[in-house]
């Protein structure tokens, strides 16, 4: 079978590799379609030290597929179940994991990341995972496609149920990319009252705009006085911080609003995440400020049944369906900023 293997820094290579060999616990998947994200491009263009000369790493972890195969003491699944599953993983037996919270496991894994992955034509489910609920069966008319982007989707959940949205809330998102339309899409579906994304980049507001005409957006020009003038001097609700610039954190805390609720959903790139805050914002206007990482699986289900449901469209993200083949330079397409969502599609 075909795998895109990652060697180590900007070294991806398609390998022929046998399909892989199944335990008694584990699952195969055929994979149908999986979605390409940041953690991807970061990969290729660092390297991972799960990802070697003598030890390469089949990426992707945004992830949907048919099953080709289970292990004999595998129960609840069968061959042809239409699945997607969640990536993390945890030890099963700490705290953290027996509390739900699988993903924030301190020995946590996650399939694509430090074991293989799903830009490949098959992988394997680990028992493991099988057995802490990863897999979970696609329901109704969702798409493969729609169901791989549960993934992310339910990365932006875990913020939102941090940050929540009230009826009425001003809530600003600072990155226009895929994650910052679905914080947009999930503060719609709770009733924000006014929703503005802001970015530098033009191209990626009027792609917002398309999207959904609900959506107000604001580039990088006067930003603050255009966002503190459109709320009447009081400021945003909800700040999200949906990119890895420290100044985004740094405007957050000057445009929340009192009582506001701020996100800090990207991470900063190393060396660069210690951020000189206006810790006085913080105190004056008695602000909440949380971060996030990942996802637990109640997180990771709801959105899979929010998709399933209608409630949240996600279709819209997605941009460019490619061929295995294609995997280096559709990530280069996201390292770009272009498009939305770049799919790999089997
Ligand atoms: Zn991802
Ligand atoms: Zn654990």
């Amino acid at each position: 079978m075909k795998a895109a293997q990652l060697f180590g820094k900007e070294d991806l290579r398609i390998s022929d590799i046998p399909k892989p060999a199944i335990g008694a616990g584990d699952v195969l998947l055929q994979i149908k379609a999986s979605a390409i994200c940041g953690t991807d491009v970061r990969m290729l263009k660092n390297g991972h030290k799960a990802a070697s000369e003598s030890t390469p790493l089949t990426l992707g972890h945004e992830i949907s597929g048919v099953i080709a195969e289970v292990g004999s003491a595998v129960r609840v699944y069968k061959k042809g179940d239409r699945v997607a599953v969640a990536p993390n993983l945890g030890c099963g037996v700490c705290d953290l994991c027996v509390s739900g919270n699988t993903h924030m496991c301190r020995s946590s894994e996650a399939l694509g990341v430090t074991i293989a992955g799903a830009f490949a034509e098959y992988m394997v489910i680990p028992e493991a995972a099988v057995r802490q609920g990863n897999i979970c069966i696609i329901g109704g008319n969702t798409s493969f496609e729609e169901a791989a982007l549960a993934e992310p989707f339910s990365c932006v959940y875990n913020a939102f149920e941090l940050y929540g949205v009230n009826p009425g809330d001003c809530v600003v998102i600072i990155g226009a990319g895929p994650i910052g339309l679905m914080h947009a899409k999930l503060a719609k579906m709770a009733g924000a009252g006014k929703i503005i994304i802001n970015d530098l980049n033009t191209d990626r507001l009027a792609e917002c705009r398309a999207i959904d005409p609900a959506f107000k957006t604001m580039d990088g020009n006067n930003f603050e006085e255009n966002l503190m003038k459109e709320t009447g001097g009081k400021g945003a609700d909800v700040v999200i911080t949906a990119c890895p610039a420290p100044s985004a954190q740094q405007a957050a805390l000057r445009i929340a609003a009192v009582f506001g609720r701020i996100n800090f959903f990207g991470g900063l790139p190393q060396g660069k995440s210690e951020v000189a805050l206006d810790t006085n914002e913080i105190h004056y206007k008695q602000l909440t400020i949380t971060g996030m990482t990942r996802q637990s699986l109640r997180q990771y289900r709801t959105c899979l049944s929010l998709i399933e449901q209608g409630l949240v469209s996600v279709k819209d993200l997605i941009s460019t369906r490619s061929a295995l083949e294609d995997l280096e330079a559709a990530i280069n397409r996201s390292a770009r900023g272009e498009g939305l969502k770049n799919m790999i599609v089997f």
